[in-house]
């Protein structure tokens, strides 16, 4: 059975067992992981209709049938095509005839689920995120590999770091850089790009500006994107132009520390909750706890962030294959923050860190 078969027969046997007779998918993650195909999300619709007792279509705007077929998809399911003034709500509607309640991907823009509200006005509609988290939160091993590619690039990207970071270019020139090198090392996009410097380093999602950096600015810098095959990277590393000062060296040490108490706890059986303990209880410990201001991961495949997030109140027992960040950080606002972010995998008898790039204070 081919992967695309077997993953809508899974998506369909999850959506069977929580009472959906239909999952309606526009472009977007989810459609990609369950056939292949890469659309451009856009107004005209495309959606896949898996119905759970029927066979898959893909619906299509007719002139965007050759961009389907090119991802192979139409050797999957059959694939049917609107013309420009057909209304292609209504076709959708008309597949589903004794459908009561129905999962309509997470991101599906409003105006299609409202016209799906419309066409269908006794169908609950329920989110698919959910049966699809079932699904891509235990990554294959082929999976696995792609995550792994999409690690090593971004590593050899922090590895040039001395190449563009030093005290006197802005943040912004410097991301502008990384940005390159994302995709120069292997990347279809540069997704993201934190360049965070001195004070900017205690805001955990700076947007890089005009500000320049100084002698013995920590900054912190974390970088991702997507490879050609759907996965994404994510690692944060923290550099110091110059000397940092003494006062941030201690507590990076504990960072450092706390960083790798949480990797080494990630195993099957554990609850995901319970790796954010670890690392915040040595932060704590430190007096350092009330500057860990988020969660310590989230899960990540062909989404940055997706399942399962790794935060206080998630009691789900990792499993093997799942894939996620273990990212502690410490932000004092007005002087400086840090963070260091591995990607991490569950295996049958431990953890498989992804990322490798020595993660001690970098001194540039
Ligand atoms: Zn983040
Ligand atoms: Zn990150
Ligand atoms: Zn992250």
């Amino acid at each position: 059975m081919s992967v695309i078969s077997d993953r809508l027969n899974r998506a369909r046997e999850t959506a069977d067992a929580d009472s959906v007779d239909a999952i309606l998918l526009t472009p977007g993650p989810d459609l990609r992981y369950l056939t292949g195909y890469d659309a451009l999300p856009l107004e005209r619709l495309t959606c896949l209709v898996l119905p759970v007792n029927d066979d898959p279509k893909l619906v299509v705007p007719s002139l965007e049938r050759p961009a389907a077929e090119a991802s192979g998809i139409h050797n999957e399911l059959e694939i049917v095509d609107w013309q420009e003034t057909d209304d292609p709500i209504a076709l959708v509607a008309k597949m589903l005839p004794d459908a009561r309640r129905i999962a309509i991907g997470d991101k599906m823009w409003a105006a299609k689920v409202l016209g799906f509200r419309d066409a269908l006005p006794h169908v609950e509609q329920v989110l698919a995120g959910p049966i699809l988290a079932e699904l891509r939160m235990r990554k294959s091993p082929d999976e696995v590999e792609y995550l792994r590619e999409a690690a090593e690039a971004i590593d050899r990207v922090h590895a040039r770091m001395a190449e563009w970071l030093r005290a006197g270019r802005t943040e912004h020139d410097v991301a502008r850089d990384i940005a390159a090198a994302i995709v120069e090392e292997g990347h279809a996009t540069a997704d993201f790009v934190i360049v965070a410097a001195g004070p900017n380093s205690a805001s955990p999602h700076h947007d890089p500006d005009e500000s320049v950096i100084a002698d013995g600015d920590p900054v912190v810098v974390d970088i991702g994107g997507t490879t050609s095959a759907g996965y994404c990277s994510d690692s944060t590393r923290t550099y110091v132009a110059g000397e940092p000062p003494s006062e941030f060296a201690k507590a990076y040490d504990v960072l450092l520390r706390a960083q790798m108490t949480a990797c080494e706890h990630v195993r099957a059986g554990v609850p995901a909750e319970s790796v954010d303990a670890a690392a915040r209880d040595v932060l704590t410990e430190a007096g350092l706890g009330e500057y860990f201001i988020h969660r310590i991961g989230h899960g990540i495949g062909m989404e940055v962030h997706e399942e399962p997030y790794i935060v206080s109140g998630n009691t789900l027992p990792l499993e093997a294959g799942m894939a996620f960040s273990v990212e502690p950080g410490f932000y004092l606002a007005g002087k400086y923050g840090a963070r260091i972010e591995d990607i991490v995998v569950v295996t049958d008898d431990g953890v498989d860190r992804l990322n490798q790039r020595p993660r001690e204070l970098a001194i540039l």
